[in-house]
């Protein structure tokens, strides 16, 4: 899956590194500096590199956890997010990753224990408050964890916090390093659903709705708090169908009661990541809908977007409090 590694050569000798090494014995292996002269070069060509991208390992020096933007938490008064990698392993059409980043290959910092020096020191300093750290945001939080051990490390780190918080955003099946070890109520695992109609189209690589719900039927059986985010809404023209039979898909799986919370909120993108997905892909009918720029931002005219919203919150609150319910209006 991966035939290129880069490597920084500060972090040649360090044991992630050695251990990455050997799961792609037969990859090419390139030194160097900064992790940068690889990826943020302007030419490069994020959808062609997506087709086959390299795993670049470098470490991080600054900025480990920073202040989650407005409106991105679940009720919490600290948000904060962090990212132990750059980029993902599937290939959803909305994604600002391709917007953000020159490159589509991946990034993964190794030096997990400054993370969590940094994630322990927030936490310090407002010991009777709680605080959400969201996993996710560059990346998915467990697509590539067979080869990061991103779980396996941080969960037991955060379990050990009394006041950290931690969400891990993803659309993978690879659980078993939560199913290995006992769930802790302060780790949420929260799933992106679409309805597979969508899914399918806009989705690629990312497993189907129903491996996602398998996935999640498990992790609540084991007793882990699960959220669900329908996050981005997608218009076609059957929407509330779809949209309708796939609440009615989840909910015959996901008991609502134990669910720690729900997210909603339509596709958006800032404008200028906007523009430069557009260029990469031009025939993708995604971009063909209904679509309007308000403050720098593009998303579904305002009228079809509140026709979403309100459908769409209806539906989710005939199965959820509203105690439960997060829409995103950003
Ligand atoms: S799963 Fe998330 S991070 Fe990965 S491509 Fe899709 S939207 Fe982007």
């Amino acid at each position: 899956m991966i035939d290129t590694l880069y490597i920084e050569e500060s972090i040649r000798h360090h044991p992630r590194t050695i251990s990455i090494c050997e799961r792609f014995p037969k990859a090419r292996k390139i030194i160097c500096e900064r992790y940068g002269e690889v990826f943020n070069p302007k030419a490069q060509n994020f959808r062609l590199q997506k087709q086959n991208p390299a795993l670049i390992l470098a470490e991080k020096y600054k900025n480990f956890a920073l202040p989650a933007p407005p409106a991105y938490g679940i009720g919490a008064e600290k948000n904060y997010y962090f990212s132990h990698m750059l980029n993902c392993l599937y290939d959803c059409r909305y994604c600002f990753l391709q917007g953000m980043f020159q490159s589509a290959h991946y990034v993964l910092f190794v030096n997990y224990e400054d993370y969590q020096q940094d994630i322990r020191q927030i936490c310090n300093a407002t010991a009777n408050e709680p605080i959400h750290f969201f996993s996710g945001y560059d990346c998915d939080s467990l697509a590539l964890e067979p080869v990061t051990g991103f779980a396996e490390h941080f969960l037991p780190f955060f379990a050990d916090i009394p006041n950290a918080w931690l969400e891990l955003r993803t659309k993978s099946t690879q659980i078993r390093s939560l199913l290995n070890r006992e769930p802790f109520p302060r780790c949420i695992i929260a799933f992106s659903l679409s309805p597979d109609e969508i899914a399918r189209k806009v989705e690629d690589k990312a497993p189907s709705l129903l491996r996602r719900l398998d996935a999640l039927d498990k992790l609540q059986d084991q007793g882990w708090p699960i959220g669900l985010r329908f996050d981005p809404l997608i218009y076609q023209t059957a929407y509330q169908e779809q949209y309708k039979n796939m609440f009615e898909q989840v909910f015959s799986r996901i008991k609502p009661e134990l669910l720690h919370s729900v997210s909603l909120g339509v596709f958006r993108l800032p404008e200028k990541y906007f523009k430069k997905i557009h260029k990469l892909y031009p025939e993708e009918k995604l971009f063909a809908s209904p679509l309007e720029t308000r403050q720098k931002m593009t998303s579904y005219k305002t009228e079809l977007e509140q026709e979403m919203m309100q459908y769409c919150t209806e539906q989710l609150l005939s199965y959820i409090p509203e105690s439960k319910f997060f829409p995103c209006t950003l």
